[in-house]
């Protein structure tokens, strides 16, 4: 050890046990040392300050037990953090785009992402169903005066019905934007695929092909593939 070191310890020792008669490990200062390594008289630390700080340490972790070289590095202060290389930024929002891969206009998302309410009824009809049928099949005496066609041919049309509900694309005719005068949308800036396919002309569906191929750089179904 280098004769400053040894000074240094000493002093430092000196320091420790006039404030910690109690205290009996040692830690080490010297010239080149390092304050980010255990303090010890293999790896001494650099300045007194940091010496400080890691008997205020070991003294708390440690009061009226004895001191172990373990515990005292265990209860080191963390070594000073490096700069950590910028987190990347998180990618922007998805684009949500229709069922014609026409982007939904931010104001219309939240009407857009409701679709799954009108799903959910979807499937508790399609479930009411099943089970008309399952009782039908085997002859349910429960459902004895139903009549199976009517109750099944009424759930069929409140399915297609309440499916319009499901928006399907932007109205080609408001684009979203002024729907509230929009005749076509009825306000709502989009339309049903039921709509889509029977009220919006053969130009309007052409127009969104067209874009859709343009943005993809492929071409997508052709509009005859999408009536009904
Ligand atoms: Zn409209």
């Amino acid at each position: 050890m280098k004769p400053h070191a040894h000074i240094a310890s000493v002093v430092l020792a000196a320091l420790l046990v006039s404030r910690a008669p109690a205290f009996a490990g040692e830690i080490y200062v010297a010239p080149g040392g390092s304050d980010a390594g255990p303090g010890t008289a293999a790896k001494p630390f650099a300045t007194v300050e940091r010496a400080q700080v890691a008997e205020r340490a070991m003294r708390k972790a440690n009061a009226g037990k004895p001191v172990t070289a373990a515990a005292i590095k265990q209860h080191l202060p963390p070594p000073p953090m490096q700069p950590k290389a910028a987190a990347p930024l998180p990618p922007p929002p998805a684009e949500v785009l229709d069922g014609t891969g026409w982007p939904v206009p931010t104001q219309l998302i939240p009407l857009w992402k409701r679709m799954d309410e009108v799903q959910e009824m979807l499937t508790i009809l399609s479930r009411v169903k099943g089970a008309l049928r399952s009782a039908q099949d085997q002859k349910d005496l429960l459902f004895a005066e139903v009549n199976y066609s009517s109750a099944l041919s009424q759930l069929d049309q409140a399915w297609v019905d309440i499916k319009t509900a499901k928006p399907f694309a932007v109205c080609p005719a408001c684009q979203g934007q002024v729907a509230d005068r929009c005749t076509l949308c009825k306000g709502r800036g989009l339309l049903s695929e039921h709509r889509w396919n029977t009220c919006v002309t053969r130009e309007d569906k052409e127009f969104r092909f067209k874009a859709k191929a343009a943005r993809t750089g492929a071409g997508g179904p052709s509009p005859q593939e999408t009536k009904n």
